[in-house]
């Protein structure tokens, strides 16, 4: 612990955002691009207490409730390290847990500050800037370099997926020398910290400079490729020792009220991958991304991805945009079925709806909002039909009943379903046959993540159903260990 009086002396700070007037005219980070001052963040490495037991990098359940990081960071380590101004030390701490700092540096929750003890009678250590500090001096100062394995094994594995998990595990896998052959249907490499979270969130250069780091360090990535497609699942296990299927959970919730048919309504996913890939590939001139420009937006889902819809709808021009979810808004601090360590559910205010809050002068979320009827004109959807519901218990269970006398019709000529996900899609289970979880997603258990079917594992949102990337790193490293001991036995 460098300073034991450091989270005395100093308050948090977080690193600034772009303020919302300017960053909605274009489509880079919402943060400052430059880090703070040195000095600044070795003074919030120095709030850190060096706990004895330090909740921070647990990564447990509590029930059904995250605790602390699940790649189980060393925070008191890098901490100390970052304060005493030995950043080479620090990216070491950092790398021995994370293969990706510098994603979850932009796009964790951070269950770490959550579960961070100096939040039970002030805030947090801001943990999650001061590792994007450590991996972005790491860089900068050429630390980071490709992990090349000493020698190969001879061994080879397919990993199906090139989200977090499939990334994680190719890393792992190539480190220890087995030769790893990345599978991806997409045009470009990175699930959905490519095609998922908006550039404004997460830089695709981020993305990119990753991916070229892996393959230069002998990972093989075969873009354009999907199994059960163009390529079967007989071929690769002629192929490969060992299969890893990372593939995420992409099958979208969908909302079956009446006019559901008509044009103008999306899945969430496919709008941000539409204005990802304009994006990326004519800086939106080539005019493939659905448009928003004009059209009052409504997104249905108060989530993040609902979040990115909002913030992507706004920098598109938009006329006006709500987001309308069925649950009740969130408390505002912890209440007593949710204590610290746990992570926090509260209510918060992200990137997006600050944005729509600077455009509209009010909050773009309403709650307990329940959409009845897709209204159209001309084939394509114009209105929509909806109401209030208030959260009612019948035999134990909440139920959504109307609220008589609430219901409305607003204008919308683009309506957004960022609902969630149910599950792994079909596909895979037709070619590979193996068995199906309760949960719809690949089942696998939590010590080897083997299939039904032996030589095949399943990792990440694939697995484990929709989640964090965060969850879906750590499962690429179990999946990738499980992998490795599996391939030494029958080597
Ligand atoms: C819009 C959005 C925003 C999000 N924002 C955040 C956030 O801010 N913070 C956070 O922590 N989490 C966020 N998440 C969740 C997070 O992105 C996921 O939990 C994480 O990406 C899951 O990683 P994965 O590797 O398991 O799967 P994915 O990232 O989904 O990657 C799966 C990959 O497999 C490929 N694939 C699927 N089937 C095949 C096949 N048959 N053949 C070849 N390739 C195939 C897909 O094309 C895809 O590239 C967000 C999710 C969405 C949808
Ligand atoms: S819980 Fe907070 S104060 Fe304690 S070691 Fe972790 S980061 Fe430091």
């Amino acid at each position: 612990m460098g300073k034991p009086t450091g989270f005395m002396d100093y308050k948090r700070q977080e690193l600034a955002l772009r303020p919302p007037q300017e960053r909605i005219k274009d489509w880079e980070e919402i943060k400052t691009s430059s880090l703070p001052h040195k000095e600044e963040l070795q003074k919030q490495a120095a709030r850190c207490m060096d706990c004895g037991i330090p909740f921070c990098h647990s990564g447990v359940m509590l029930g059904k409730a995250l605790s602390g990081c699940p790649l189980h960071n060393l925070m008191p380590e890098f901490n100390d390290f970052v304060y005493q101004g030995l950043d080479h030390f620090a990216y070491a701490r950092l790398n021995k847990t994370n293969n990706f700092p510098e994603f979850t540096s932009h796009v964790c929750p951070a269950p770490c500050e959550g579960a961070c003890s100096a939040s039970l009678a002030g805030s947090a250590v801001s943990i999650r800037n001061l590792e994007q500090y450590i991996i972005e001096t790491a860089f900068a100062e050429g630390y980071v370099k490709p992990n090349k394995p000493a020698h190969r094994s001879g061994q080879k594995v397919a990993v199906i997926g090139s989200g977090p998990a499939g990334l994680a595990c190719a890393d792992q896998l190539n480190k220890a020398g087995h030769s790893v052959t990345v599978y991806e249907r997409a045009d470009r490499a990175g699930g959905l910290l490519m095609y998922g979270i908006p550039n404004m969130k997460l830089d695709k250069h981020l993305v990119e400079r990753r991916i070229k780091l892996l393959e230069e360090a002998g990972v093989t990535f075969e873009l354009n490729s999907e199994i059960g497609h163009k390529i079967s699942s007989e071929t690769l296990l002629k192929q490969f020792d060992a299969i890893a299927l990372c593939t995420g959970s992409t099958v979208p919730r969908d909302l079956t009220i009446p006019g559901r048919e008509l044009q103008g309504i999306h899945f969430a996913k496919d709008y941000l991958h539409s204005v990802t890939k304009s994006f990326l590939d004519s800086s939106l001139q080539d005019k493939k991304a659905v448009s928003a420009k004009g059209k009052d937006v409504i997104v249905i889902g108060g989530g993040d991805t609902g979040t990115d819809c909002v913030a992507t709808a706004i920098r598109q021009g938009c006329r006006s945009v709500k987001q309308i979810e069925i649950m009740p808004c969130l408390p505002h601090s912890r209440t007593a079925d949710n204590p610290w360590p746990e992570m926090p559910r509260v209510f918060k205010t992200d990137y997006g709806q600050e944005e729509a809050f600077e455009l509209y002068h009010q909050d773009p979320r309403d709650y307990c909002i329940m959409s009845k009827e897709f209204i159209g004109k001309n084939g394509k959807v114009d209105k929509l039909r909806l109401c209030q519901i208030d959260w009612q218990k019948e035999a134990g269970r909440l139920i959504p009943v109307e609220i008589a006398g609430t219901e409305q019709i607003v204008s919308a000529q683009l309506v957004l379903l960022a609902m969630g996900f149910i599950g792994t899609e079909t596909q895979l289970f037709d070619e590979f046959k193996f068995a199906r979880s309760e949960a719809n997603t690949i089942a696998a258990n939590d010590n080897d993540y083997m299939t039904s079917i032996p030589g095949i594992f399943a990792a990440g949102d694939a697995r484990r159903g929709q989640s964090l990337v965060v969850w879906a790193i750590a499962e690429g490293r179990g999946a990738a260990a499980a992998i490795d001991k599996y391939l030494t036995a029958v080597k």
